[in-house]
């Protein structure tokens, strides 16, 4: 089976993205090579990730010498020097590896990636600042935006929902948002039912469309 223990990740620029990226990696039981042309980037890292090397991921020499080819996974984390960026996605795709993560600093940036062989490209502030825009407002605690439109929070519940069945609040035909688990002070998380009572200390985790459930978290 293919298991998280059997994936071989390159990481290519260990900077603050890249760094963290790699070691949470190595965490999750894979297999991870660092690169940086900064020595002292990869001696920070050496001790922590599988295999760390200097290296300019530019030069597609020293790729093929450091067998990153035969890995399956990249990741580019080179943020602020985006021709080394783009130079470094075409040739990692060039190599044949399928599935290459890009970072980008720029929506622009990140078009172009997709365009030389990113599978996936991040926008790490973009998409933090989306992310704290929603935590700072309304009851959320936690978001998750999937790219359909559909979303998934964390949330209290509001003052309506509390004391009675989840049945008998309507939730989902009133905000169109189906609660999908409850988590109560002290004990685990359970499948939501329509039997289940909401208590005002529980957290709930709600899944519908983006516009329904941020209507939904905005109510008191
Ligand atoms: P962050 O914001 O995550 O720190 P940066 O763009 O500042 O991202 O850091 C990117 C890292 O990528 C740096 O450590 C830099 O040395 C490294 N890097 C940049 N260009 C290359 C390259 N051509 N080859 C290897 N590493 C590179």
């Amino acid at each position: 089976a293919d298991t998280k223990r059997d994936r071989r990740v390159v990481v290519i620029g260990l900077g603050r993205f890249g760094g963290s990226l790699a070691v949470e990696l190595t965490r999750l039981g894979c297999e991870v090579l660092g690169l940086d042309q900064n020595p002292k980037r990869v001696q920070r890292y050496a001790d922590e990730l599988t295999y760390a090397a200097v290296a300019d991921s530019t030069d597609s020499d020293a790729l093929a010498q450091l067998d990153v080819p035969t890995f399956d996974r990249a990741v580019v984390g080179i943020g602020s020097d985006i021709e080394a960026s783009i130079l470094t996605t075409s040739l990692l795709s060039e190599s044949g590896i399928k599935q290459i993560w890009a970072k980008a600093v720029s929506r622009q940036h990140g078009r172009i990636l997709e365009r030389v062989g990113a599978q996936r490209v991040v926008l790490p502030e973009y998409d933090m600042g989306e992310r704290v825009a929603h935590l700072v407002t309304g009851r959320i605690l936690d978001y998750i935006e999937f790219e359909d439109d559909y979303a998934l929070v964390k949330t209290t519940p509001p003052t309506e929902a509390v004391g009675k069945p989840l049945g008998e609040t309507k939730l989902r035909l009133r905000y169109g948002v189906t609660v999908v688990g409850i988590k109560r002070p002290g004990s685990g998380f359970t499948y939501a039912t329509p039997d289940s009572v909401v208590h005002a200390d529980d957290v709930l985790v709600v899944a519908g469309r983006r516009d329904d459930v941020e209507r939904f978290a905005d109510i008191v």
